[in-house]
């Protein structure tokens, strides 16, 4: 299967076409065909909002999943905030995903922390954030099942064990494909999580040329930015510019 969005809409097409109904977390039911489309958004909003109005043009509702926290994108800038709110009016649901691992103390500092961050998260999109995800979670965490009251832990039991789950994690199908999967054959209730940086800009191919094409990307934002900002700073914009042949330089 190629990843590519063509590919993505392929895919839930076809298990929509087995029966699976498109579901939130609430109300997915383990014996139904109900399917949850979640996105944990690692790297890229843009390849995120570029996913989101692929599913929006079929009418599925997909879970973005956004870290407050991470190195690569600044929920607070200008492109990320619009991002955020137009995934909320494209009638997706914007959830947190949280990043344990920057947190110290145990299951209750955990969980409070998450909250805090769900908080902070719901007055950047105004409206609530009703489910979480952990960002590569450690296997004991994962087993904790960490609870934070009034919010849906995507890696929880329900959604996590007692339901079929398939990820694209590290851009590919390194256990079940979606279309065989044990819950898919007993039509029973999928959480299917996709990245969306490896699902857009089909022009490259595998997931080191789609890290280099966002690193590049990310790159160009920062180098403008810094150029913007600072006038005795010699931009790298024309030994990026090759980089930048096939895309443009990206919204910031
Ligand atoms: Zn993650």
């Amino acid at each position: 299967m190629d990843f590519t969005l063509t590919a993505y809409s392929e895919l839930i097409g076809s298990l929509v076409r087995r029966g699976y109904r498109i579901s939130g977390y609430a109300e997915t039911e383990a014996a139904a065909p109900h399917l949850v489309l979640r996105h944990d958004i690692d790297f890229d909003l843009e390849a995120a909002l570029r996913m989101a109005e692929a599913e929006s043009q079929n009418g599925w509702r997909g879970h973005y999943f956004v870290l407050l926290r991470s190195v690569f994108y600044n929920p607070l800038s200008n492109f990320a905030r619009h991002t955020l709110i137009r995934l909320v009016e494209l009638g997706h649901d914007v959830g947190l995903h949280f990043d344990a691992a920057l947190h110290l103390g145990d299951a209750a500092a955990l969980s409070a922390a998450a909250e805090h961050e769900c908080r902070l998260l719901e007055d950047l999109t105004g409206h609530p954030v009703e489910v979480f995800s952990l960002h590569r979670p450690a296997l004991a965490l994962l087993e904790q099942d960490l609870e934070v009251p009034g919010r849906i832990n995507a890696y929880g039991s329900r959604h996590f064990r007692d339901i079929g789950y398939c990820s694209d994690s590290r851009g590919a199908w390194y256990h079940d494909r979606p279309l065989e999967h044990a819950a898919v054959a007993q039509q029973r209730a999928l959480q299917l999580l996709t990245h969306p940086i490896w699902w857009c800009h089909d022009d490259l191919v595998g997931a080191q040329a789609k890290l280099e094409g966002f690193l590049a990307r990310h790159q160009a934002i920062v180098d403008a930015d810094l150029a913007t900002n600072c006038s005795v700073y010699s931009p790298l914009r024309g030994r990026l510019s090759e980089l930048f042949a096939v895309n443009g330089l990206p919204d910031k």
